[in-house]
């Protein structure tokens, strides 16, 4: 392992953000399989002052009240969610994998590289024009993000935001989600 340096960092909340991010990031070569450069944020996680710096600079970023609810992105992005709608005093929608969600839910399919993902969310999980913002850690080639928006909006939500900690420029995930915003703190 070795950890994320760069003199240079830059996201969408200045580089003080990016390098702080950038401090917090270990890569795992060939992880989960052979050629993945694989961004772990524990190291972020576990580090309470980054944490609440982060989450803190998520907040203030939308506006305290830019948004009614924060939906998180099974399962890392089930942490930055959980902290940032605490942080801002609403509440947090989790969406999952298939098959794992008790009630009534939306779906949506997408395709991976090899073979196809599912992800759901509760039918009655916004009230109508609720203002979602959605997080997660790591943008890559946005298929995840994407669908996660689509679903949202089939829900019900209105998608007023988008932030991963970290984004993988090379991989376009921006350019997909146009014209949809991303606010990314750390963009490598
Ligand atoms: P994608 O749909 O390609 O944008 O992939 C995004 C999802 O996969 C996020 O939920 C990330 O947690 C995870 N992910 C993809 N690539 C990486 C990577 N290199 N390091 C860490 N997580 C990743």
């Amino acid at each position: 392992m070795t950890e994320t340096h760069s003199t240079a960092a830059r996201g969408d909340s200045g580089p003080e953000t990016a390098r702080l991010v950038a401090s917090r990031v270990l890569d795992v070569p060939d992880f989960p399989q052979p050629g993945v450069l694989f961004k772990d944020l524990m190291p972020l996680f576990a580090d309470g002052k980054v944490f609440r710096e982060v989450v803190d600079g998520i907040v203030a970023y939308h506006g305290r009240d830019g948004f009614d609810v924060v939906v998180g992105i099974e399962a890392r992005g089930f942490v930055v969610a959980a902290a940032v709608a605490y942080a801002a005093g609403v509440g947090v929608v989790p969406v999952r994998k298939a098959g794992k969600l008790p009630r009534v839910a939306h779906s949506i399919s997408y395709a991976l590289e090899y073979g196809e993902a599912t992800l759901e969310v509760h039918e009655d999980a916004f009230t109508a024009g609720h203002r979602a913002l959605v997080v997660d850690d790591v943008l890559a080639t946005g298929g995840t993000a994407e669908a996660t928006l689509d679903l949202v909006e089939r829900a019900g939500g209105t998608v007023t935001g988008f932030t991963v900690l970290l984004e993988l420029g090379f991989l376009g995930g921006r350019e997909r989600l146009a014209p949809r915003s991303v606010h990314a703190l750390l963009t490598v």
